[in-house]
């Protein structure tokens, strides 16, 4: 074995069942993206047995890969393609987001036999997706062929609590809900929070929280809500991967294509076999990996499918060796935070890349 990342489906439960406690509420575990790099239907099978009372999605194709694995849970996905085969999300019991007019008359036409259920999608200010100038335009007739289920909006910036925009969004969305409650639905979900949201911004619970990144127990914004340990959270996810080679090099070695660094004394290098096909960032710096000797840091740029570590000159690893490239911190190694922060980026981006090229193993994590 090369690779393999660790999800540690105990961890999610965990997670889930703390993040439902916290809202109190309804919770929409989002399980889009292969559920963040985790594995869509083990992750989405733990969620529900934590807890969870729905299942959320990005695509179609996700939310009808949940239904050929048997789960009946009520499930919502969110980006839709205009053209899709609505009639086989509506066979499924698939609820479908609706962010413009164009979207429901679309979903009405394919409402033959049953009714859509279908949640709008309202834009309170993050400017993405979501009604905003056709919200004026909607009337009950628009509304009439579907079956309007839930209402929900998106926080540009719920991991800054205490900034002004989530104010306004939040009061924008009530206003949006006014006017559904309005038209005569009055029995809808209402849903806004994200994770963050959801650990920061009671207020912001309505009927269901939306919860992704916490539930792999992961922080949503580490400067500003703390650490995954400061939230009572449990990262799921372990990376780990056997050395493909140790070898002695004497100081000055260029490492790695342009030569951007080269070893500062004697030492051992070793080769892991994972590289960018793989979701190792490759502008990673300041990141490495970490055995029971301690951390050893990338040294030259990560290629394809490879990257350098500087294991150092007393190093009494070998090729073969399991070293771990990121796990949830306890140990002293790299956590997928780090990896964020040593490429530019964000833990999410981190989990969701692992490429498929690396098996998903379910258990507890090795060390
Ligand atoms: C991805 C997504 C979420 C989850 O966001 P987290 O920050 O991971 O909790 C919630 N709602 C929608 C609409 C999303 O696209």
């Amino acid at each position: 074995m090369r690779a393999e990342a660790i999800v540690d489906l105990s961890a999610i439960k965990h997670n889930v069942e703390l993040l439902k406690k916290t809202a109190g509420r309804k919770l929409l575990a989002v399980v889009k993206a292969d559920a963040y790099g985790h594995g869509l239907i083990p992750v989405a099978k733990a969620a529900l047995s934590a807890g969870a009372d729905y299942l959320g999605v990005a695509l179609l194709e996700e939310a009808i890969a949940l239904r050929e694995a048997g789960i009946e849970a009520p499930i919502l996905a969110w980006l839709v393609q205009p053209g899709s085969d609505f009639a086989k999300a509506i066979e499924l019991d698939i609820e479908l987001a609706a962010a413009s007019l164009k979207a429901l008359s679309e979903i009405s036409a394919a409402s033959t036999g049953k009714k859509a259920k279908v949640h709008l999608e309202v834009d309170t200010g993050m400017t993405r997706g979501g009604f905003l100038n056709e919200w004026d335009q909607l009337s009950a007739e628009h509304l009439n062929g579907v079956d309007v289920v839930g209402i929900y909006s998106h926080f540009a910036r719920a991991d800054e609590p205490g900034e002004k925009q989530n104010e306004s969004q939040l009061a924008r969305f009530n206003e949006m809900v006014a006017k559904v409650h309005s038209l005569g639905f009055t029995n809808v979900i209402c849903h806004l929070s994200n994770s963050a949201a959801t650990l920061k911004d009671h207020a912001a619970a309505f009927d269901m929280v939306r919860t992704g990144i916490a539930m792999y127990g992961l922080s949503p914004d580490v400067k500003t809500l703390g650490n995954s340990q400061s939230l009572g959270l449990r990262p799921a996810m372990q990376l780990r991967a056997a050395l493909y080679l140790v070898k002695e090099v004497p100081a000055e070695s260029p490492v790695g294509y342009g030569a951007t660094e080269s070893t500062s004394r004697d030492t051992k290098l070793g080769v892991v076999a994972m590289g960018y096909a793989d979701g190792i960032p490759r502008i990673a710096h300041y990141a490495g990996i970490w055995s029971s000797s301690g951390k050893s840091p990338i040294i030259g740029r990560v290629s394809m499918d490879q990257f350098v570590v500087d294991l150092g000159p007393t190093s009494k690893l070998q090729s073969g060796d399991w070293v771990v490239i990121f796990g949830n911190g306890s140990h002293g190694e790299y956590t997928a935070d780090d990896w964020g922060a040593a490429s530019g980026s964000i833990n999410y981006e981190i989990v969701t890349r692992i490429g498929p090229r690396v098996p998903r193993i379910y258990s507890a994590h090795v060390y």
